[in-house]
């Protein structure tokens, strides 16, 4: 190879795995495409079960962590897991209580916490969510991040009922006031705050002792997880009990480190892009890297998250 030649040749291969960083289907080193592993996953995840507060209880094993409130009212379900999981949701609700579902609240649009809807529908479940994640059931909707379009959701898996802002449902004894987050993780995150029981269910805006996924397709993005973080730090009190999208149930103190986290990497990614650093330089620059041990631990790397903390910054 003479050197011109070659030049050439390094030019290429560099502006190649430039463009393989950048390409969606690099985010995830799975050779498979992760939303079918995670649906394949899920056929034999077990599902463990916490008694929270009260009538309270959290379904965890099935994608996004499931909150039930039990009660003479019927059911009332916070997100609802894959819909692969089904037999063994059915019977961790039928221990909680004989209770039929009644009403089902949807945090987000994403499969793992809606892949459920149309069973739990037609287990007599009114939907409710924002109207933002309405509009990505309803209709085809791409996920760059996962490489994966998502094809419209059959009728009975769209929520019966939206709200652009906030709603208040009083049920079992309990007032549950759903909040929007404004964009954060989509353009469609909701909380859930049980208000006596002081129990927060903050969907995918949270994710305790792991990196979040960021969903740009959908409206979501950097700035918004953060202020979002900021929004469930300051509902909270050192006794509430804090549901995250995924991870352990926690509280104030893990939601402030993961706040900490957040703000302390976005400051470095984004004073490194103001420098006019590429992604591959600041990617090499290991931003996370003081992070990496306790929270690359699930399918978000450092370097994953870097970039999408980057494409927000
Ligand atoms: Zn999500």
């Amino acid at each position: 190879m003479n050197s011109l030649t070659r030049r050439k040749f390094l030019v290429s291969t560099s502006l190649l795995s430039a463009a393989a960083c950048l390409a969606p289907r690099s985010l995830f080193a799975e050779s498979e495409n992760i939303v079918l592993t995670a649906r394949k996953r899920a056929e034999t995840a077990e599902i463990a079960v916490q008694t929270l507060r009260g009538n309270i209880t959290a379904l965890i094993g099935s994608g996004g962590n499931i909150a039930v409130l039990t009660g003479p009212d019927g059911k009332l379900i916070i997100d609802s897991g894959y819909a692969t999981s089904r037999a063994r949701i059915t019977d961790a609700l039928a221990k909680l209580g004989p209770d039929p579902i009644k009403h089902l609240i949807n945090t987000h649009w994403h499969f793992d916490h809606c892949d459920g809807n149309e069973w739990m529908h037609e287990d007599g479940a009114h939907i409710l969510a924002h109207e933002n994640t309405k509009k990505h059931l309803a209709t085809s909707t791409r996920v760059e991040g996962w490489n994966f379009t998502f094809p419209p959701s059959p009728a009975g898996a769209i929520p019966g009922e939206v709200f652009p802002d906030e709603k208040t449902l009083h049920l079992n004894g309990a007032t549950i006031a759903l909040k929007y987050y404004g964009p954060s993780h989509t353009d469609g995150d909701v909380s859930a705050y049980f208000t006596e029981a002081d129990v927060l269910h903050c969907g995918d805006t949270w994710w305790n002792g792991h990196y979040p996924f960021i969903d740009y397709s959908t409206g979501g993005n950097i700035k918004g997880m953060i202020t979002a973080a900021e929004s469930n730090l300051a509902k909270a009190t050192e006794k509430t009990i804090v549901i995250p999208g995924h991870g352990k149930i926690g509280g104030k103190a893990e939601l402030t480190e993961y706040r900490d986290m957040l703000v302390t990497i976005y400051d470095r990614v984004a004073a490194l892009k103001k420098d006019g650093k590429s992604l591959d330089e600041i990617i090499a620059a290991k931003p996370t890297a003081a992070y990496d041990s306790k929270w690359a631990g699930s399918f978000i790397t450092g370097d994953v998250f870097a970039k999408l903390v980057y494409d927000g910054a």
